[in-house]
């Protein structure tokens, strides 16, 4: 990389916690990659990965990527996995990538500091494709690592089944797109997500309103008249403008107890950065009550039950995005060249003008 990346002078025992303002009490999780994933013009080598950064196309060696672990100290790392986007791989591409992540994965664990939490990466093709690495894995490296991270959580009942692996913990890096989807990798044997859905759906302005397995009295009256109940309200739409009821009645999120929808719909509407911060706060109270209650139906043994009566009550898929989402950044999409439309139009023009070449809204 050009330059020493700002996290690596954070201070302390946890950089990563300090400079992302993440409480000590979540757990941080360092992984190379992002979502949605870009596919990168040169590809990846035997020694590092191409990835897309705040300031462009980098190379990430393993060296790197390493001495990075070593330095912003993760509760736990995902050792680097050589997964190219830009092209489906061909039969010798696919063999190169399970050799590459084992050869990633033995020199991380070569190097780490001991207290080092690492999991192994599951890549994203056929059991058989990488079933050399996954097998020295549960042969070799066993004792080493703390968990795996699926790419592709389909290839969970294909991970052998010996003790030492079943034991486990499975993190997904998958991409849901409902609450459905976490409930089906759930029952597949999944422990740990890392759910994109929430910001996607905060970008579109939806407010999420699902519980598990259904919903409160209080909240029932959100029929959309179809006798299935929507897994989340678009606050775009002009009719949130004089409501005065919460994001979701039963909720206590910050949100939820201090502002109601018609502020929400005011600020999304004035292009208000506000706007998507309350419904992220809203969003992640939702999930994190979501994973609570599915924790509690497991230890009391009513989760299959339960994810039926949540099929049965709720939608299957989060609404489709109907309003505009926050301002674009650079890091967003990929510059095609000079000349583009402009990405983030304004949100006002000057009072009695129609003039809209006023520049940034905010
Ligand atoms: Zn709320």
């Amino acid at each position: 990389m050009n330059g020493t990346p700002p996290i690596m002078n954070f201070p302390g025992p946890s950089p990563l916690h300090a400079f992302t303002a993440l409480p000590i009490s979540l757990p941080s999780l360092l992984a190379p990659r992002r979502t949605p994933a870009v596919s990168a013009a040169n590809g990846n080598s035997n020694t590092a990965i191409s990835i897309f950064t705040s300031t462009g196309f980098q190379v990430l060696s393993n060296k790197s990527y390493i001495s990075y672990i070593d330095r912003i100290h993760p509760d736990i790392a995902i050792a680097l996995a050589d997964v190219p986007y830009s092209t489906l791989p061909g039969t010798k591409r696919v063999a190169k990538m399970g050799d590459r992540t084992q050869e990633w994965l033995a020199q991380l664990l070569n190097e780490k500091r001991e207290e080092q939490v690492v999991f192994a990466p599951v890549l994203p093709i056929d059991f058989l494709d990488q079933s050399e690495y996954l097998n020295y894995i549960a042969d070799d490296l066993v004792e080493e690592i703390s968990g795996f991270a699926f790419y592709d959580s389909n290839l969970l009942p294909d991970i052998p089944a010996t003790t030492a692996v079943t034991k486990l913990p499975r993190l997904s890096l998958d991409e849901p797109s409902s609450p459905r989807q976490i409930l089906r990798q759930i029952s597949l044997g999944m422990d740990v997500f890392t759910v994109p859905f929430i910001g996607f759906a905060t970008d579109a302005g939806i407010a999420l309103t699902f519980r598990f397995p259904g919903p409160l009295p209080t909240d029932a009256d959100t029929s959309n008249g179809t006798g299935t109940l929507p897994l989340g309200i678009d606050m775009w739409p002009a009719s949130h403008s004089t409501s005065t009821i919460p994001l979701s009645a039963s909720c206590a999120c910050y949100t939820c107890k201090s502002h109601h929808r018609g502020y929400v719909q005011h600020l999304l509407s004035a292009k208000e950065m506000l706007g998507w911060v309350l419904l992220q706060i809203h969003n992640h109270h939702i999930l994190s009550e979501f994973f609570t209650s599915i924790r509690e139906s497991i230890k009391i043994g009513t989760f299959e039950a339960d994810c039926e009566e949540f099929a049965k009550v709720y939608e299957s898929e989060l609404p489709e995005k109907s309003g505009q989402g926050p301002r674009v950044r650079g890091y967003h999409f990929k510059s095609e060249g000079p000349g583009e439309p402009r990405k983030n139009k304004a949100a006002w023009g000057n009072l009695g003008s129609d003039d809209q070449e006023v520049g940034d809204a905010y």
